[in-house]
């Protein structure tokens, strides 16, 4: 609908030359010609193949060309208003005499009511033609268009459906962000491969998508799998989330909840943050992203905020997704030395975040938070932000848990109350340091491992909390002022705050 409005607009506005990046010729088509028929402008086509052919409301003779050249001579000498439809112009892209020509066209139609349609795939157009022409981009299918599809697919005689209503939803919004033929592929796939279409299909869906995320470099396709049990403690943070898992979906669009926005998580390293990315994607069964900001830096000018904006367009066709910008602190800690690029990096990423429409959850991670320009933390940006600090007693004992759980270890068969009380000053990625320690300890011996085992590599470790621990202060006090929530309880937090390394161990 948007693009119709768009197209009139412009067709109105006698805009004479409208380039259209499209992968999808005929669905453009589609459009094009019901923006024709609605205002009544007649339209024809050209392309390198069939020459020119009528598209809608073309009384007179159809002109025969058949190279690019002489169509463009034929579309000069038409007289009256029309729309011309050209494909296959992005092989002349070369050819400074056609391009000359387009442009000498393009002017003169000023004073007619002639306009040139140019389709194309790439978003390259020539330096000679970008004033001169509009650049229009065809949006992807939307979920009722794809509803269509699947409609079209699922009333096909001899299909058998066996999709949840759930099921069906999700698939579309699977779907969203791929062309409507790749979704009809998909489909089609699962119907050849399974003889039906069930729940299953999302995560061929999911799959196609991953191939399209791999042609961006500074993306990277995450399927998680995380789940809330898997990360111990920050409960507060989990309830957070799972208040919001259905947040995506059509129920809370008719309800009408906004999509919520984003999230910041802050903490020392080790926390459970990049965890806590993963377990959202998990646990709100969408696709997860994450952005390497190191990738988007390039030696040319301009080239690192073309990158950004890329990469977040791509990040968009995949929504609803989760965005994870990973350890956003490494791309601003170069401050003024890079000639303002990470400034206008960072400027690209705040302005899309601001005004992004599609359903792209932000979670952004950092480590240290003087180096973050303070714009990025004010209130509003995120709809909250996180503090991950050191584990309390019951986080410990519930990250020892979860980690010898996972190594298929009977809880009863440790002292969870004593590892817990040892661990004081550790955090997650330590704890479960410790565990694998004490495991190659007791591979090696030929015996199982135990309690003590833990216990001796917990003591022989130096925990960041030590090493660093002006770095947590400056954390903590950043956190006392009131700007970031605490991942964990309250109650527990404040004990934690009283803890002081420096008394049980010297660094
Ligand atoms: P961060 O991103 O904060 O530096 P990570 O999430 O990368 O930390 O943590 C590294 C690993 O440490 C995780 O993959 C996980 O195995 C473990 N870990 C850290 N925090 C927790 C936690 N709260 N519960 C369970 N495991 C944890």
């Amino acid at each position: 609908m948007a693009f119709q409005q768009e197209l009139d607009l412009y067709l109105r506005a006698r805009f004479t030359l409208i380039v259209l990046i499209t992968p999808e010729e005929e669905r453009a088509v589609a459009e094009v010609r019901k923006v024709c028929e609605a205002i009544n402008r007649p339209c024809l086509s050209w392309d390198a193949g069939d020459g020119f052919e009528k598209i809608i409301n073309w009384s007179g003779s159809v002109p025969v060309a058949a190279d690019a050249k002489t169509a463009l001579e034929k579309i000069d000498q038409h007289d009256g208003e029309a729309l011309f439809l050209l494909h296959d112009f992005h092989d002349i892209w070369g050819n400074a005499q056609l391009k000359r020509k387009l442009r000498n066209l393009a002017q003169r139609f000023r004073y007619t009511r002639k306009s040139l349609l140019v389709t194309t795939s790439s978003n390259k157009l020539p330096a000679e033609l970008k004033d001169i022409a509009v650049v229009v981009e065809f949006p992807p299918p939307d979920s009722s268009e794809l509803e269509t599809v699947l409609s079209g697919l699922t009333s096909t005689p001899g299909v058998r459906v066996q999709l949840t209503p759930l099921g069906r939803e999700k698939l579309v919004q699977a779907a969203l962000g791929l062309t409507a033929a790749q979704a009809q592929r998909v489909f089609a796939k699962a119907i050849v491969r399974d003889g039906l279409l069930d729940d299953q299909v999302i995560d061929l869906m999911t799959e196609e998508k991953k191939q399209i995320i791999r042609e961006s470099q500074a993306l990277e396709f995450f399927s998680a799998s995380e789940s809330p049990a898997d990360l111990g403690g920050c409960e507060v943070l989990k309830d957070w989330l799972r208040l919001r898992e259905r947040a995506f979906g059509q129920e809370a669009r008719d309800y009408g909840l906004p999509a919520p926005r984003g999230v910041a998580l802050i903490g020392i390293p080790g926390t459970g943050k990049s965890l806590t990315a993963k377990m959202i994607g998990g646990l709100w069964h969408l696709p997860l992203l994450r952005l390497d900001v190191g990738s988007l830096f390039g030696s040319l000018v301009g080239e690192s905020e073309q990158r950004t904006r890329q990469a977040l367009q791509m990040a968009e066709t995949v929504a609803p997704c989760i965005l994870w910008i990973d350890e956003m602190e490494k791309a601003f800690a170069t401050g003024d030395l890079d000639g303002g690029t990470s400034t206008r990096v960072f400027g690209t990423i705040l302005t899309w975040m601001q005004e992004k429409t599609a359903p792209c959850f932000v979670v952004a991670t950092a480590n240290d938070i003087s180096s973050l320009p303070p714009e990025l933390l004010r209130r509003g940006r995120f709809d909250e932000i996180f503090f991950l600090d050191l584990p309390t007693y019951v986080e410990r004992r519930e990250i020892l848990s979860v980690h010898l759980r996972k190594r298929q270890r009977i809880l009863h068969d440790f002292d969870l109350d004593g590892l817990a009380r040892l661990s004081e000053g550790y955090v997650g990625a330590e704890i479960e340091q410790a565990i694998i320690d004490a495991m190659y300890i007791g591979f090696n011996q030929g015996r199982e491992f135990g309690s003590d085992d833990i216990a001796r590599s917990i003591d022989l470790q130096v925990p960041l909390s030590v090493s660093q621990r002006e770095r947590i202060g400056a954390l903590r006090t950043w956190l006392k002022e009131g700007r970031a929530q605490s991942a964990s309880f309250r109650e527990s937090f404040d004990a934690v705050q009283q803890f002081v390394p420096l008394d049980i161990r010297q660094p």
